[in-house]
Formats: C-alpha cells, sequence, structure tokens
C-alpha cells in the first residue's frame, strides 16, 4: 500500500465507540457485520510457547467462527533476540496444530508489509506527525543520566518513572546534545492526573493513573520503534477489530491507548485472556515440563492432542464429553466462555486426552508416529520392508492402547526385541517355584511347537488344552508362563506375545528363566 493511501485512513479527531469503529471497518475490509478481524503477533525470539499457541488458537477460532480473518504479523524489532529460525519454527508449529492464517508473513496480504522490520518507514511518518504536532519530542538523556533518576525516585519512595527532563529543551540545548554525538530517542508525552480506561471484553473495565506511567519512549536512538508504539500503527493500519492476547499484556494497554489519542486513532477491542498457569496457579514455566509446542511433537503427542487439551481448557463444556475434534472445538467456541475459564496446564489431563487421540488413528498412523522413536531406540532403521516390516508393524501396534505420546512406544515393546531380562522382584521368582510349574512349562511349550501357525486363538487354545487337562486354575498356567517369558507378573496380553516371539523364541526365553531361577524341568 502506498502511503498516500495510508494517510487518507487518518482520521484526525476520532471520538467513535469500537462498536462504531468496526462499522468503519467492514466495508473496507468487505467482511460483515460481526465478523472479527484478529491477528496473532509473536516476536520471533524463541519457540512457540504453549501460552502463545492457546493465544493463537483463541484469535483463529474467534475470527473464523465469525466469517472473520486471522493475521500472522512478525514483531520482529528485538533485532538482537529475533531470528528467522524461531520465525520459521513459529509458523510449523502453528501449522503443524491445523492453524492457519488469512493474512500475513508468507501469505501476503493487502495491509502489509507483515514484519514489523519492514515497516519501519510507515512508523516514521507517524512519528514526524507526532514531533510536528508536539505530543512527541526527542529526549537525549543517556542510560546512565536515566538510571540516576530511577534510583533518586526509588529513595524517595516514588514510583520511577521518566519526569520529563527534556521535553522542553530549547533548540539549542538539542543542538548541544547533537554535538556531543548523542543519539536522542523518541518520547510520547504523558497527560498529567488522568485516568486511563482499558475496556476490556474478559476483565472488563480496568483503570491506570497515568502519572504512574510517564513519557515513555516511542522510538528508540537507534530508529527503531517500541512495541507498544509499533503495535498500534500496526493494529490500527490492518484494521483489527478484536486484540485478543495474554493478560499479561494488559499492563502495556494504556501506553498504548495514549498512542491511539495522540494519533487521533480509533481505538478495537480489546480482550485479554488468562495465562496458561501451572498445575500451581503460577505462570506456566519449565518447572511445570516443556512449554515449548515443539517439545510436544518431539516427543509423539498429537497436534488433535493438544488441540482439544487447549480448546478443553479454554472453552470447552465443563463436565460433558471432553474429547473432541478440531472441527467440534471450533463449533463449541465463544468468546465469552474463553473469558470465564481459567487455564491450567495439567500434564496428566494431556497425556490422557492425547492417549484417547491415540486410540483413535489407524494402524499405519500410529506406526507413523512411533517410527522415528523405533529408529532412535535402534529397533529399526526405517528401511525395514516385507515379512521384517509387517512384523514391525504388529509389535508397534500392540502399544497403541498403552501409551500416552509416541515417545513411550519403545519401552512398552521392549520385550520383543531382547531376550534378556531380570525378574522384577523376589515374588515373580517365587511364582516359577510352584510344584505344577515343570509340567505346566513343558506341555505349553510342546503345545505351541505343534501348532501349524501360531496366532491370537490357537495360542489361547493351548493354555486352554493344558489348564483343562491337567485340572489346574487359570492362575497355575498365566502366571508362571508370563514370569517366565518376561520376567513380569503383569504385562500384555499373552496371546499377543507369544505369536510375535515365535515359538523358538518362546522356548529359549522359557528355559533361560527357569534356569535362573533354579527350576529344573
Ligand atoms: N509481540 C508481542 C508478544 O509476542 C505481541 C503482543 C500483542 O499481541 O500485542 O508478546
Amino acid at each position: 500500500m502506498d502511503h498516500n493511501k495510508l494517510a487518507e485512513l487518518l482520521f484526525p479527531h476520532i471520538t467513535k465507540t469500537p462498536e462504531e469503529y468496526m462499522t468503519t471497518i467492514y466495508p473496507r475490509r468487505q467482511l460483515p457485520q460481526g465478523a472479527m478481524v484478529t491477528r496473532f503477533a509473536p516476536s520471533p525470539t524463541g519457540f512457540l510457547h504453549i501460552g502463545g499457541l492457546f493465544t493463537a488458537l483463541v484469535n483463529e477460532r474467534a475470527a473464523h467462527q465469525t466469517g472473520g480473518r486471522i493475521i500472522l504479523r512478525i514483531e520482529d524489532t528485538d533485532r538482537k533476540r529475533s531470528t528467522p529460525e524461531s520465525e520459521e519454527n513459529i509458523k510449523a508449529a502453528l501449522k503443524w496444530l491445523g492453524i492457519t492464517w488469512d493474512e500475513g508473513a508468507d501469505v501476503g496480504g493487502p495491509y502489509g508489509p507483515y514484519h514489523q522490520m519492514e515497516r519501519l518507514d510507515i512508523y516514521k511518518k507517524y512519528t514526524d506527525q507526532l514531533l510536528k504536532e508536539g505530543k512527541a519530542y526527542y529526549c537525549y538523556c543517556t542510560p546512565e543520566e536515566l538510571e540516576e533518576e530511577r534510583q533518586a525516585l526509588l529513595k524517595d519512595g516514588k514510583m520511577p518513572r521518566y519526569m520529563g527532563k527534556c521535553r522542553h529543551l530549547t533548540e539549542e540545548q538539542k543542538a548541544q546534545y547533537e554535538k556531543e554525538g548523542r543519539k536522542p530517542s523518541i518520547r510520547l508525552k504523558v497527560p498529567e492526573n488522568e485516568t486511563i480506561v482499558v475496556h476490556d471484553m474478559v476483565r472488563g473495565d480496568v483503570e491506570f493513573d497515568s502519572n504512574g506511567i510517564g513519557d515513555f519512549v516511542i522510538v528508540k536512538s537507534d530508529g527503531i520503534p517500541t512495541y507498544n508504539y509499533a503495535v498500534v500503527i500496526d493494529d490500527y493500519l490492518m484494521h483489527i477489530t478484536h486484540v485478543i492476547r495474554a493478560e499479561e499484556h494488559l499492563s502495556n494497554t494504556p501506553r498504548q491507548l495514549l498512542v491511539y489519542e495522540a494519533l487521533g486513532f480509533e481505538k478495537p477491542v480489546f480482550a485479554h485472556i488468562s495465562l496458561i498457569l501451572g498445575t500451581d496457579h503460577t505462570k506456566m514455566s519449565k518447572r511445570h515440563g516443556a512449554t515449548s509446542v515443539d517439545a510436544y511433537r518431539q516427543q509423539g503427542y498429537l497436534p488433535e492432542g493438544i488441540d482439544n487439551f487447549l480448546a478443553l481448557l479454554g472453552w470447552a463444556p465443563q463436565g460433558e464429553e471432553e474429547i473432541f475434534s478440531m472441527e467440534e472445538a471450533c463449533k463449541v467456541f465463544s468468546m465469552d466462555r474463553v473469558a470465564k475459564n481459567p487455564a491450567v496446564f495439567d500434564i496428566k489431563k494431556l497425556n490422557w486426552i492425547n492417549s484417547q487421540h491415540i486410540r483413535k488413528l489407524t494402524p499405519d498412523a500410529f506406526f507413523e508416529l512411533a517410527k522415528p522413536f523405533m529408529v532412535k531406540a535402534g529397533y529399526m532403521t526405517g528401511d525395514e520392508s516385507g515379512e521384517k516390516l509387517d512384523w514391525l508393524k504388529r509389535v508397534v501396534a500392540t502399544a497403541q492402547t498403552q501409551v500416552d505420546y509416541g515417545a513411550q512406544v519403545p519401552e512398552k515393546v521392549a520385550l520383543y526385541f531382547t531376550d534378556d531380562f531380570d525378574f522384577e522382584n523376589e515374588e515373580a521368582v517365587s511364582v516359577l517355584k510352584e510344584e505344577t510349574v515343570p509340567l505346566v512349562m513343558k506341555a505349553l511349550i510342546e503345545g505351541f511347537h505343534s501348532l501349524d501357525e501360531l496366532n491370537h486363538d490357537s495360542v489361547k487354545g493351548v493354555f486352554k488344552a493344558v489348564q483343562k487337562g491337567n485340572k489346574l486354575k487359570g492362575q497355575q498356567v498365566y502366571m508362571p508362563f508370563r514370569v517366565a517369558l518376561t520376567g513380569n507378573q503383569h504385562g500384555p496380553e499373552l496371546a499377543e506375545m507369544i505369536p510375535l516371539l515365535g515359538a523358538d523364541r518362546v522356548e529359549k526365553r522359557i528355559m533361560k528363566s527357569l534356569e535362573k531361577a533354579h527350576v529344573s524341568l
């Protein structure tokens, strides 16, 4: 968009309410009344955090639920910490979770560019305007001077803020500072003794005292705008109707409202949604487990599991069905619900929800999920084919109902890959000391060898025949065999395991265990 067009969008004295403002946006964006135009505006300074994902999800649902649009804007003004890798990671994580954006980075759109560092000349235009109107001014204070002021205020028991030292510099003073080589920042003049009210969709009216703010920097000495400044210009020019973001930004909003006022911009609706909290109700951090979305992907969580979990703690009806698809979660979305639910990140709940989605996968999809973990464990190369691949698929399938996420598969199938194991405890060993054990073992091994085909039913048949033929209880047959075969008293169904191990390996394992337990046949 060229700058003359941008200038047309500037209305000098606007007194419209947010609702009225919407009515000017919809025709311009050719959207129906009530549609929400939202944005997700990550800073590419790290991985996508679970909390960031929650914000993205709410923005996406709000936009798409109402027939609106969501924009992905990259807030890359922190040049030291922003990296292209981080941006790619964030976009990949969003895509992995099925979050699509209608405008923004990669996809373009009519209100770009969508990277803040490509919008510097746009910000400059507004800064020049503020300077000309006397609403902003150059500040030549050095970091040392600012720190001195801060300390002095703190010493007097006052809230540290900029006291406006450079507000009224004369041209001579400015020239002197320039001569000294000082590079100025630009500050916004903040009115004194005013109450700034944030009308928040979630929190209602929240009041702030302008005296606690002080003239704040809108453009740093290197010419880069600060977050609180650039965000306002972008949200306005991109015709955002609803700024939906994490609660931690609520304290930034009064500053942003001051920028809206100074520029004469109409204001959007603000909604500050609850942060994701750990189970101890403090902000979710590393202490509570992995915080980056990518870490969950790498552990073999499913996007539908994570979406379901976030939707459940974000807006889904409580106490009803807890497992739903992305489409179903989208249907029940409403901003009112988001408002009421505090979000606590309970990893046990996520694991349970993910396990339910894992059970819904086709065997092939489950195998694909497990594959990288199986390769990493050294149980396969990934190049297998034919019988070997079929066997691997059958082995992996045994874990589908046992795991919460992909990385747990190898430990669940380990028993198929090594014939070395220890008895879990003394109690297990004592099971093998029962009088009937030698007879049972011999009969079962012979039975399995005699079968043409080892499968679930034929193996079960052998167990039944041995039990009945010797007038034994089920316990006396299954338990010692399980211990001798696996070392454990509990585990996967024997009729599932035995066909996968084959009669020879079964015999080898049994004989080794009996020898270890000093039981002779
Ligand atoms: N870049 C900010 C962040 O990542 C965006 C805040 C906002 O949505 O206004 O926290």
